[in-house]
């Protein structure tokens, strides 16, 4: 049961998450569900920092976002393949967390590790609920898969904001563990440089996202599906 979670955020590399959906990570621990990470790599091919004490920051950042679990698949770093050793390994995972809902990152990227990672999150998500595949381990498939938004500048529009002004600083606290990568930095993983430091490049991105939404902050998401409502006149966001 300890390593069963509601929410399983897949995502390349230790940092990511934290990047793209720490805040909504955070806000779903305090609403009471059980939240997992899984890395894919142990950063070991980074520019700044290396694979230890990346795991040490990691371990700090998840505390600080209160998830229950961070587990590291261990792929080669800047090599991530959707092969199929690397697809038994993630439907292992899924199979061992039995996540209904899956936070993976946009198909598109700058670094090819996001992009595979993207792939890979969903061909495990789907094959994961085959019976017959893989190591004997009981089959489960997520209920469903959205992607992490933030910080593209692709034509399209999110499906959703998560409101997270209240998990801003914790998002913000989280990141900052990351020391080795970001102090000091102008850009990082898919956000590019205007020249402001990196931690307030990463307040005004998430401050725009919560503009649409007309909250103070918030972090993107797409999805293939469509949302379904019952009660028009609950509908949020002003038009005027
Ligand atoms: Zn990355």
């Amino acid at each position: 049961m300890s390593d069963h979670v509601d929410l399983l955020a897949i995502a390349a590399h230790r940092d990511d998450v934290e990047l793209t959906c720490g805040g909504t990570l955070a806000k779903a621990v305090r609403v009471g569900h059980r939240v997992g990470i899984v890395d894919l790599t142990q950063g070991e091919s980074a520019t700044r920092g290396d694979a230890a004490t990346r795991a040490a920051e990691a371990v700090r950042a998840a505390a600080v976002l209160g998830v229950h679990l961070r587990l590291n698949a261990e792929f080669p770093d800047a090599h991530v393949q959707n092969d199929e050793a690397s697809r038994e390994k993630l439907v292992e995972l899924i199979r061992r967390t039995k996540p209904r809902l899956v936070i993976l990152p946009y198909p598109v990227g700058r670094h090819p590790d996001h992009r595979v990672a993207s792939e890979l999150g969903r061909d495990a998500c789907f094959l994961a609920g085959l019976a017959k595949y893989g190591k004997a381990a009981e089959p489960h498939r997520p209920f469903k898969v959205v992607y992490a938004l933030a910080y593209r500048e692709d034509p399209v529009k999110p499906s959703f904001v998560v409101d997270i002004s209240d998990t801003f600083e914790a998002k913000m606290q989280a990141i900052r563990c990351y020391a080795s990568q970001f102090d000091g930095a102008k850009a990082a993983g898919e956000i590019f440089p205007t020249g402001q430091d990196l931690y307030e490049l990463i307040r005004v991105q998430s401050a725009h996202y919560g503009s649409l939404i007309r909250r103070p902050y918030g972090e993107p998401f797409f999805m293939h599906e469509t949302i379904v409502v019952d009660d028009v006149l609950e509908l949020g966001v002003q038009s005027f």
